[in-house]
């Protein structure tokens, strides 16, 4: 396939642009390269005939205009957006004008395009987005149970309200114009080229620096964790076999409270870059909650397990020891990241 990937040069739109091109994909890596995108994390496929690079906004409805002309992509996979939870409380404006307005004019040149093009049945409009659209669950042990498709949407952070939205416009293109997408929901990812903003990275790199590792709240909050190489691979299904119309949940089932996937964290770090003296988990440092904090996120993937056959490949046990070796052994792309305006401050206090 010819995929138009938004959002190509951040932590997961990456994976997704390095796996499709080994996969025999053509590749059009669209991204404004906002403060969260690293070129770096293409260099892989960089010389590859299959890929090409457009630095374009989403909110730009000429350039994407172009971009659509230029490529004649067989699919859009739109993965760009502002993701992170804390700079949403901070300045939800650039969220509502990115990840709202920047998929309406997404999907409206797609639609231009699409018609364009006589209205194939085999083109895709491919919206990747997360379990937080569905809000808060309650505990499992009272009954908390886990997100499905059917969910009803009850997103609590200016994040999880703009990705909402943009699920509803996706939604409303094809009930409305019969343009042919699929979406899915997936829960929060790790992996190699984790912005230095989000907790992994953070743990991991405090740690090394011997600097304290914060936990938010009482570090009860629980999350569902899946490798990023392993959502890249639901995403290429998802894009290739997902029916029409239809939405699919995308977790490893791997539910851990954030204390306990720090001290996880903690005791890889401890076998594998041995302190002086002590523990890593010595640098745990409780810190004022995050306003309106999901307590637990948990994802049932019974469907794309079950039509299209996706399973995860690691453990999130495996996928974490990979991921502190990456960054053991990727220091110069983390200590640039980290100069980048905010990393490293404590943002989202409300
Ligand atoms: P990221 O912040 O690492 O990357 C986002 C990319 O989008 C960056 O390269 C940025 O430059 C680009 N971008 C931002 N605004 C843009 C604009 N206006 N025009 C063009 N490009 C723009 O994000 P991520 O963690 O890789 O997440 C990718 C997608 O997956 C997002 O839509 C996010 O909501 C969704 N998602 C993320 C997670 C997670 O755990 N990180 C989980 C589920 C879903």
């Amino acid at each position: 396939m010819k995929l138009l990937v938004t959002g190509g040069a951040g932590f997961i739109g990456s994976a997704v642009v390095r796996r499709a091109v080994a996969q025999g994909h053509a590749v059009v890596n669209l991204d404004a390269l906002t403060y969260a995108a690293c070129l770096d994390n293409v260099a892989a496929v960089a010389d590859s005939p299959l890929y090409a690079f457009e630095e374009a906004d989403i909110r730009d409805r000429a350039a994407l205009d172009r971009i659509f002309a230029a490529h004649a992509p067989d699919a859009v996979m739109h993965l760009a957006a502002e993701s992170h939870v804390d700079r949403s409380i901070d300045g939800p404006g650039t969220f509502v004008e990115t990840n709202v307005m920047g998929t309406f004019h997404l999907l409206e040149a797609a639609r231009a395009y699409w018609t364009a093009q006589g209205r194939p049945e085999s083109f895709r409009f491919h919206h990747i987005s997360t379990d937080e659209v569905f809000g808060s669950l309650a505990p499992a042990e009272a009954g908390g149970g886990q997100f499905t498709e059917e969910t009803p949407y009850d997103p609590r952070s200016p994040y999880s309200a703009s990705k909402a939205g943009s699920d509803h416009l996706v939604r409303a293109w094809h009930e409305t114009y019969g343009l042919p997408v699929v979406l899915t929901n997936c829960s929060n990812n790790y992996g190699p080229y984790h912005f230095p903003e989000k907790l992994i990275p953070v743990v991991i790199l405090n740690a090394l620096a011997g600097k304290p590792l914060p936990i938010y709240g009482t570090g009860e909050n629980v999350r569902d964790w899946l490798y990023v190489e392993d959502h890249a691979e639901a995403l290429l299904l998802v894009v290739q076999k997902g029916e029409v119309g239809r939405s699919y949940n995308i977790g490893g089932e791997n539910e851990r409270s954030n204390i306990a996937l720090v001290r996880a964290l903690c005791a890889i770090l401890d076998a594998k870059r041995p302190k002086a003296e002590g523990s890593y988990a010595d640098q745990i440092t409780f810190v004022a909650d995050r306003p309106g904090h999901d307590a637990r996120y948990a994802i049932d993937p019974a469907r794309i397990r079950e039509e299209l056959g996706w399973r995860p490949s690691v453990t999130v046990e495996e996928g974490l020891e990979k991921t502190v070796e990456w960054y053991l052994a990727n220091e110069a792309w983390w200590r640039a990241l980290q100069a980048r305006d905010g990393v490293g401050r404590r943002l989202g206090t409300g």
